[in-house]
């Protein structure tokens, strides 16, 4: 079902059990991933969770302390930065400043002695491809962060690599570079067939470009799976937290379907099987399913009722804060218009749809 997987193994990477510790911190815990030839997967997560660790892993600037990182059905753990069948592109660009566009993407060639006209045939196509080709001669500091940030990207492509892994390459550009470049990079990445692990902490930017998510938390994998797929069916609380604007509402089971929280009962037909009665949960809607309205929903419609603390305007969207007697806070989120005009301090309801409750039994934390 992933688009534009090829059917080979060239570009496949598989790690299994892959663990690493810095002292007694362990950065990344027995993790299993196989990625296939040509899908795009980033691996997102909060700071610290890990994700640059295991990208140095795959690249072999760090050696697992077990498992092993398999290449084209290769393991790597042998196998030196400079001699496995993978490129990276770096968070900060490193371009040499006294040399050329050209100079910077033919430095690699030129180290290992390729010939002249092939070195000139390849830096050509790989700038045509990251549209830099007509600044081949300018140097970096002429350049804006999204032309070196293309620069650095047709560095790696010179290389003609079957698995390209990028740590944040975007984090130096403004957003709408950013979008931009999203589109651009998931654009050539299909074009080109080459494997790309991206790793990213920004939802959006994993969710706008990805086959599929590996969305890490501790150094251990909390839910892989296709972007609809994270982002409908999330594995856990964390995961809900981290893919979109969550309302979360600390709760008691009552019986099937039914919770207890602070501001009154509440319905949900996404209970998960087998949790017993006076079992603590955390319940979840995401503000785009939440309605807001001055008068109560009719019977049977999941809601809570609350004072409206604030309304902003976000663009292509309304965010709508709302106070709950017990002072918890929901937010909504609605397009321009969807909304009847409510004025702040009013009293409204937060209404959802049943199945827009999720319901994730709470792990103890480790
Ligand atoms: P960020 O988005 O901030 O880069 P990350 O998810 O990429 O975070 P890692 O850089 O992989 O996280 O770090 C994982 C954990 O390992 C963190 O707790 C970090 O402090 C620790 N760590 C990373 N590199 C080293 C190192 N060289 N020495 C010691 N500890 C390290």
């Amino acid at each position: 079902s992933i688009v534009g997987v090829v059917n080979d193994e060239s570009g496949s990477v598989r790690l299994r059990s892959v663990s690493k510790s810095y002292g007694d911190a362990p950065a990344v815990v027995g993790v299993d991933l196989d990625v296939h030839s040509g899908e795009f997967i980033s691996l997102l997560g909060p700071s610290g969770c890990g994700k640059t660790t295991l990208l140095r892993m795959i690249a072999g600037f760090e050696h697992p302390d077990s498992g092993d990182i398999i290449v084209a059905g290769n393991s790597m753990l042998d196998v030196p930065p400079h001699k496995r069948p993978v490129n990276t592109v770096f968070q900060s660009y490193a371009l040499f400043p006294h040399m050329t566009v050209a100079e910077n993407v033919a430095y690699g060639l030129r180290q290992k002695r390729v010939p002249k006209a092939e070195i000139a045939e390849r830096v050509y196509a790989s700038l045509a491809l990251s549209r830099m080709e007509t600044f081949a001669d300018r140097t970096p500091q002429k350049l804006s962060g999204g032309q070196q940030q293309r620069v650095a990207l047709a560095r790696a492509l010179v290389n003609r690599p079957k698995v390209l892994l990028l740590d944040e390459p975007m984090s130096a550009l403004d957003r709408k570079l950013r979008e931009e470049m999203q589109i651009e990079l998931k654009l050539l990445q299909r074009q080109l067939g080459i494997t790309f692990i991206f790793v990213t902490h920004d939802q959006q930017e994993a969710l706008s470009m990805s086959d599929r998510i590996v969305v890490m938390q501790g150094g251990a994998i909390q839910q892989l799976g296709s972007t609809e797929h994270i982002y409908s069916e999330p594995a856990n609380a964390f995961v809900a937290g981290f893919i979109g604007k969550q309302n979360f509402i600390d709760a008691i089971v009552v019986g099937p379907g039914v919770l207890r929280s602070s501001d009154g009962e509440l319905i949900t037909s996404r209970m998960p099987a087998g949790v017993a009665p006076g079992t603590s949960v955390r319940a979840a809607v995401r503000a785009e399913s939440v309605r807001v309205t001055s008068e109560p929903p009719a019977a049977g419609v999941p809601a809570v009722a609350g004072t409206l603390a604030g309304i902003s305007f976000l663009g292509d969207v309304m965010q709508y804060v709302v106070i709950t007697p017990s002072g918890q806070e929901f937010i909504a989120r609605a397009a321009p218009g969807q909304t009847e005009p409510l004025a702040t301090g009013a009293p409204v309801w937060c209404a959802w749809d049943l199945a827009d409750l999720r319901v994730f039994e709470l792990e103890p934390v480790a």
